[in-house]
């Protein structure tokens, strides 16, 4: 796939490379859905004593992937909808690093059956995603080949060197745990440059690298190219339209090692605090559960008109009284500015401190820099204005106004035909339309619900439906 589209998205406000372990809270709010996840099937019932890494619920739509309590406690089930509560909490502390541990996997570590069981029942097999549906991955399937991805391009979502420093070994013996899962597919493993210390590093501690094949982001870190569909067409990895490709962030690679080195469960996750109005954005591991409220208490810059994102600002989604803690997917916290007050004679103004996709301010004529983020970013909700802005950004080739336009009189068959199928799910359409219209979500839901009422498209190779969209659009 020869790369087009993106943008560098440049905003003021992304976490440092700090990682703060947050203490123990009175009790957790853990959310039953996530973004990909629906805990529906539930394993305690109100009231019970729970342990530490005991499952609390399961997925059955995505192979079982549990929901496991991060600490012992009592489990309420009817104190927050939507939510298991657990309080009088009993949190176990993390053992200190064993300094014994073997820096490789040992040979003969199990049958990779056995292990893929393992993996999901600790929590760690929600890190594996099919890369073309951005669902969990089928812990039975043959992947013909893997992406483990260090790179997150999304602004402010946790970064992946503030999760991969100081866990060399981990990410080796993880990547080692990865390889003894597969028979001979290749491992791709992407970092923002291979002449990097750590990937000199890995290739340096890594057990026979024939199988490990490093590569960069294309198109020099530019939004969206860490996208896993995006990496794997980029790497030819989808030529004849059914390969399955798992797709793996360097959390899931440290998640592995952690089940199947040290037999404990996946409970916490490294997030990022950030944002315009953060005042000291950084990373932060949290057990799963935690407290939004507690987490964001004093550290910001004024607590009116805020809105907290649970992701990054392209693909997270609003956090409302429904969700009280952090789910298990979350890979940060981003918190923005409500302007309340109309800004006067904004329409007036040259633009010398907003920054443009179009080139349509004055801003176009000053050095790159970053942009101050609020939710009136981009002005007011319009009709679309047949800019073609959307179509231009787009990495994946297909054009975000046209099916647009065929989703709002429910022509799904056309938006079907303008291959909805392969929206790479990267919100930057939405994000620079200067109509502010929510063409992120729009695509994705009718993504799902083309698959579900009409099936897959009448095949055509994906990368020729993208070639064909471009010429489309050059003429
Ligand atoms: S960017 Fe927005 S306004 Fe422009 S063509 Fe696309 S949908 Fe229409
Ligand atoms: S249509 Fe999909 S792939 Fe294209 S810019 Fe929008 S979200 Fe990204």
């Amino acid at each position: 796939m020869k790369p087009r589209g993106g943008y560098n998205v440049n905003l003021i406000g992304g976490p440092s490379g700090v990682v703060e372990k947050l203490s123990p809270p009175e009790k957790l709010c853990i959310p039953l859905h996530s973004r990909h996840l629906k805990f529906s099937e539930l394993r305690v019932a109100d009231g019970d004593s729970v342990s530490s890494g005991q499952t609390l619920a399961v997925d059955p739509e995505a192979f079982s992937v549990p929901l496991l309590a991060p600490c012992g406690g009592t489990a309420g089930l009817s104190r927050l909808d939507g939510h298991i509560v657990i309080e009088n909490l009993n949190c176990p502390p993390d053992p200190a690093p064993d300094p014994e541990l073997p820096t490789h996997v040992p040979y003969d570590s199990g049958q990779a059956a056995e292990k893929r069981r393992k993996l999901l029942e600790l929590g760690a097999w929600q890190f594996v995603s099919n890369a073309r549906t951005h669902q969990v991955a089928d812990p039975d399937g043959t992947p013909s080949a893997v992406i483990v991805s260090t790179v997150h391009l999304e602004p402010f979502v946790a970064r992946g060197s503030a999760i991969c420093t100081g866990s060399i070994n981990e990410l080796v013996r993880g990547l080692e745990h990865l390889q003894s899962l597969l028979e001979y597919q290749a491992i791709h493993l992407v970092l923002p440059n291979v002449k990097l210390e750590l990937a000199q590093d890995i290739q340096k501690t890594i057990r026979g690298h024939a199988w490990l094949k490093l590569s960069e982001v294309p198109l020099q870190m530019r939004y969206p190219f860490d996208n896993q569909t995006l990496l794997a067409r980029h790497l030819g990895l989808f030529t004849e339209g059914d390969e399955t490709v798992w797709f793996i962030p360097a959390a899931g690679v440290i998640a592995f090692d952690r089940a199947l080195t040290l037999n404990r469960p996946c409970t916490s996750r490294i997030i990022s605090l950030a944002g315009p109005v953060v005042k000291d954005p950084l990373h932060l591991e949290v057990p799963v559960g935690y407290p939004i409220d507690k987490i964001i208490a004093g550290r910001l810059t004024q607590d009116d008109n805020v809105r907290v994102v649970n992701g990054g600002i392209l693909t997270g989604t609003q956090i409302t009284e429904d969700q009280a803690g952090i789910d298990t997917e979350c890979s940060g916290l981003t918190v923005l500015e409500t302007p309340t007050v109309r800004e006067m004679f904004g329409w007036l103004r040259l633009g010398c401190d907003r920054r443009s996709f179009s080139k349509c301010f004055t801003s176009t004529l000053k050095k790159a820099f970053g942009e101050n983020l609020s939710t009136s970013l981009r002005g007011e909700r319009r009709p679309c204005v047949a800019c073609g802005q959307c179509v231009t950004v787009c990495p994946a080739g297909i054009m975000p106004n046209a099916i647009h336009k065929y989703l709002f009189s429910d022509e799904l068959e056309q938006a079907q035909r303008l291959r909805t199928d392969l929206c790479a799910e990267c919100g930057l359409c939405s994000y620079i339309c200067p109509s502010k219209i929510d063409l992120y979500d729009e695509l994705v839901r009718a993504k799902v619900r083309i698959a579900e009422e009409l099936g897959p498209p009448a095949e055509e190779p994906e990368e020729q439906a993208a070639q064909e969209n471009q010429e489309e659009d050059v003429a």
